[in-house]
């Protein structure tokens, strides 16, 4: 059986470990460009000038519209060029994030992410969107990023809203793995490497995804609360480190080598609803998770675990908690149509899969999650 595991380069995490960017930065040259929303280098505009200076590198800032887009792409391509940059650095949330692997395209790349909302710092995918905001592709490079930097002080002094939806994101990791280990699913770890071209062959899971994804559930029910607190609080706690390793390492690791499932699909379904459109990836996702448990009847056991979870850390348990407060039977099974159609992720479960089927644990895991949340007051 063919197999595959991709993971970046380098990790690293630290309080202020943003001042060592300039010494990585130097690993590759002398500039960089530096792909990041005005207000997130305002946030940080201290530590950048600090580490260029203390390394004798450059940051050329050549701004960044906030939209992921293939006319975005070409300009700061453009620009890369023109300013002889050695290699670039996407500092922010996702979308500067994305930016930066597409501008890259596999080449040296540093990643800088200023929140833990999401597992998508660590993987060798992006989304691009139209420059007005909608849908646009998936797209895979050959490499993951050369460094992925988190400064946990930055993580801790950001809101923490952002901390509990990147646990939403990781709470699925486990199970989705599972689901694609049990499948013999394929994995996004074998993209994108000629398969679309026929060249190679698509890859399974490594057991050491799956390893990881285990740690990654365990992490999160043994420090999320406490993690939350001490984001709360703004302080870095050994806890608020092992839920932003959790988030953005095991979690990336684990979804990218590991496989979506049900819980994915779900949460792309679900995106169709208007009302969900204010809530989080990760909120969805976490709801999403609640809903595979139950296509796949796990064990009683597992999902009150998991319901437990979400309620301590403020994660959504039902459709009115991501902005759904009601819903027709119709819309019902249009989220689940959705969830369905042939490329989604719901595939790798290890069974077949109906759209009824696929509604009705919406459903019913939306009654479980408002029943629960009722009985704990
Ligand atoms: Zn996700």
């Amino acid at each position: 059986m063919r197999k595959a595991f991709i993971c970046p380069s380098k990790y690293v995490q630290g309080e202020d470990e943003l001042l060592n960017l300039g010494y990585f930065v130097g690993t590759f040259g002398k500039s960089a460009l530096l792909i990041a929303h005005p207000d997130d280098v305002a946030r940080v505009k201290g530590k950048l000038v600090a580490t260029a200076k203390k390394y004798g590198v450059s940051f050329v800032e050549s701004g960044f519209v906030g939209e992921c887009s293939r006319e975005e792409v070409v300009r700061l391509q453009e620009a890369a060029k023109a300013n002889n940059c050695d290699c670039t650095v996407g500092l922010g949330g996702g979308k500067a994030i994305d930016t930066a692997k597409c501008v890259a395209q596999g080449g040296p790349l540093i990643i800088v992410p200023t929140i833990a909302a999401t597992d998508a710092p660590t993987s060798h995918s992006a989304v691009l969107y139209t420059p007005d905001g909608a849908f646009d592709d998936y797209a895979y490079f050959k490499q993951s990023p050369s460094i992925v930097m988190i400064d946990t002080s930055i993580i801790a002094a950001a809101p923490v809203r952002f901390l509990v939806s990147g646990m939403g994101d990781a709470l699925s990791t486990y199970f989705e793995a599972r689901a694609t280990a049990a499948s013999y699913s394929n994995v996004n770890a074998g993209l994108p490497c000629g398969f679309r071209e026929g060249l190679c062959g698509p890859a399974k899971g490594t057991k050491t995804a799956m390893a990881l994804a285990e740690l990654c559930y365990q992490t999160l029910l043994e420090d999320g609360t406490k993690a939350k607190a001490a984001c709360e609080s703004k302080t870095v706690t050994p806890a608020l480190e092992n839920i932003i390793e959790a988030n953005i390492l095991l979690s990336g690791l684990g979804f990218e080598s590991g496989g979506l499932a049900g819980a994915h699909a779900i949460h792309d379904g679900l995106t169709m609803l208007k009302g969900t459109h204010h809530h989080y990836h990760g909120e969805k996702v976490a709801f999403g998770t609640i809903s595979q448990l139950v296509l796949e009847n796990a064990p009683t056991k597992e999902l009150k675990e998991v319901l437990e979870f979400c309620l301590q850390v403020g994660l959504p348990v039902c459709l009115a908690d991501i902005g759904v407060d009601s819903i027709s039977d119709q819309e019902l099974l249009a989220v689940a149509e959705k969830a369905c159609i042939p490329e989604e992720s719901i595939h790798s479960m290890p069974f077949s899969i109906t759209v009824e089927g696929v509604a009705a644990a919406i459903k019913t895991a939306d009654k479980l999650g408002r029943d629960y949340k009722a009985m704990k007051g």
